[in-house]
């Protein structure tokens, strides 16, 4: 089965092994039919390059680009590097999400001002710089999606500082869908939920978060990354055409429980 993205140029971050669920995504795309660039963090120098691409062998990318959101000058030069290799963009996977790990455990009123700052920046900010120039290249309409995490509409136990940030993130999403619907692109989040990662292993007590969410969701089980990844192809592929702005929940129906 396809979703009409042959042809179409899908730029994927948040590629760093592949647990991540940026590698189910982009996998999901590629069977679909998009051509992939993916944007990877530099975060061993020596060996970044030699990682990624053994990381994502499989995927066959048609470019890989090294990307740091916390640096302007790095987001611009991946555009450069989109432009030159493919002179557009159709599909945006922001998968990107970073906190110090003493904010993510603890008291909520003792984050710092630096916690929160960098994590609202790498976390949320991003999508408006990643979004600003991706906008550039997608003169044919375009989806971006991005993901969150239910977090940012409970307390949920250590989740602490990232929870603003995805709150951020998701008003983000409906900022910027409503900026950017009459270019034809449409932006939406997929609130996943929890799934083990190595961003994920960073919060306090992760697993009984994995075991509660699973004992507490309407299907009594986690959900899978490939089961993220198909619903981000259809929100990336024509079938979403009507579809922007929102959160959608893929979390085994956890979010429905009172
Ligand atoms: P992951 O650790 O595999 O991915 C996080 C990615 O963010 C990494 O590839 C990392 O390199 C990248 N990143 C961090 N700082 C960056 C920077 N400055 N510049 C560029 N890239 C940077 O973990 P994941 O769980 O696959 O996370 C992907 C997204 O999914 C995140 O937004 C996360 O919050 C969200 N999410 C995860 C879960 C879960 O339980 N794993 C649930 C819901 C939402």
């Amino acid at each position: 089965m396809t979703n009409g993205l042959q042809g179409k140029v899908a730029l994927v971050t948040g590629v760093a092994n592949k647990r991540s669920i940026a590698y189910a995504v982009a996998e999901d795309l590629a069977a679909q039919g998009a051509q992939l660039a993916i944007a990877y963090q530099r975060l061993d120098k020596e060996r970044a390059e030699d990682k990624i691409q053994r990381v994502t062998e499989e995927l066959k990318p048609a470019l890989l680009v090294p990307v740091d959101v916390g640096d302007p000058a790095s987001v611009t030069a991946m555009y450069r590097a989109i432009g030159e290799r493919f002179g557009k963009l159709h599909v945006l996977v922001h998968a990107i999400a970073s906190a110090k790990r003493q904010e993510l455990g603890g008291r909520y009123s003792d984050i710092t001002l630096d916690g929160y700052t960098y994590a609202l920046n790498i976390s949320a900010y991003s999508l408006i710089a990643l979004t600003r120039e991706a906008r550039t290249l997608m003169s044919a309409g375009g989806s971006i999606l991005t993901l969150t995490y239910i977090g940012s509409e409970r307390a949920v136990l250590h989740y602490n500082v990232m929870g603003s940030a995805k709150a951020a993130l998701e008003a983000n999403v409906r900022y910027l869908a409503r900026e950017l619907g009459p270019e034809g692109i449409r932006v939406n989040a997929i609130s996943a939920g929890p799934i083990r990662t190595v961003s994920a292993s960073g919060i306090q007590d992760f697993l009984d978060l994995l075991h509660q969410a699973a004992e507490f969701s309407a299907l009594k089980r986690n959900v899978t990354p490939e089961e993220v990844a198909h619903a981000a192809s259809f929100l990336a592929g024509d079938g979403a055409s009507g579809i922007t702005g929102q959160v959608i929940h893929v979390d085994a129906g956890y979010n429905i429980f009172g």
